[in-house]
């Protein structure tokens, strides 16, 4: 498969295929992008690749040349044409042509055999968070993510305490996996062109686990505890026993009048511990 600007323009022409908005359709026009994303992804040849949203395959197309197998959801089933022509050489590769974020994702990967199972995509931007979060509460064993996301976004995933990106999705991503930006992508790059620049994200699973058999607590408090971004603990805590989160915050010289943000994760699962987080 060749790109550019002017070739994908004529192919999704010549298949009479109008990009998107609503699907979050911004396709990538520069090989070295494409080239970049899947080289970072370092995938090793008995890899399960799952691709969110494989618009036209370019993406799609390398990844099949790296990985044992490539399983996509795309949501858009007039751009079956388009993918079929594209990846006819790809003997690994199955589309299902249906929205990710409701697709049994786990029972979906039971009948491939593979080592390791990356998520490498373009993603969709305006479901970013839910699709990352999916991932997360599906509980998929997933090793690695490397996605493309709005910069903005990519921001707040590896955010740190005390500053204004932090909030409890950081927490629980942060919770799972070692989150490191790979690089700064131009809007440039993208048809049509976005209007916010984009970012590469590698999420990469920790190897310590969380340290709940049953997590449901720990998550609540995190809910519970940014309700109210500008409000302290005391306030958006005001349901929970106060003087057993006291007690705790005392440890590292912290009162209730804190706020979440200023937070770290390990101070979140001291908390759940002294609830009876197990
Ligand atoms: N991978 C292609 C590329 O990089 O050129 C296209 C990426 S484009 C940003 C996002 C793709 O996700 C589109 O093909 C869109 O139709 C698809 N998509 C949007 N929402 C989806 C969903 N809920 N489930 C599966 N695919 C979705």
């Amino acid at each position: 498969m060749e790109y550019s600007p002017r070739k994908m323009q004529e192919q999704l022409d010549n298949k009479e295929f109008h990009l998107k908005k609503k699907f979050g359709q911004n396709f990538i026009i520069d090989e070295n992008i494409i080239n970049n994303i899947v080289d970072k992804s370092k995938i090793e040849k008995d890899t399960l690749v799952i691709e969110i949203g494989p618009g036209a395959g370019s993406l799609t197309y390398k990844l099949a040349s790296q990985a044992k197998q490539v399983l996509c959801y795309e949501i858009d089933t007039t751009l079956k044409p388009l993918l079929e022509e594209n990846l006819k050489e790809c003997d690994n590769v199955d589309i299902l042509y249906q929205d990710f974020l409701v697709s049994n994702v786990k029972e979906d990967i039971q009948k491939y055999s593979y080592q390791q199972l990356y998520v490498v995509a373009n993603l969709p931007y305006y479901i970013t968070t839910p699709i990352i979060m999916k991932v997360i509460e599906d509980d998929l064993p997933v090793d690695k993510m490397v996605v493309m996301v709005q910069k903005e976004v990519g921001d707040r995933f590896k955010a740190k305490p005390k500053t204004k990106d932090y909030n409890s999705l950081t927490i629980y991503l942060n919770c799972f996996f070692e989150v490191e930006k790979l690089m700064d992508v131009s809007r440039n790059v993208f048809l049509p062109k976005p209007n916010v620049d984009s970012i590469i994200i590698e999420f990469r699973r920790k190897k310590e686990k969380l340290p709940f058999q049953n997590p449901e607590i720990f998550f609540q408090l995190v809910k519970d505890s940014f309700v109210q971004k500008r409000k302290n603990l005391r306030n958006n805590l005001k349901n929970y026993p106060l003087p057993v989160i006291e007690d705790v915050l005392k440890r590292y010289g912290l009162d209730l009048n804190v706020r979440a943000e200023a937070l770290p994760v390990e101070i979140f699962i001291e908390i759940a511990k002294a609830l009876g987080g197990k």
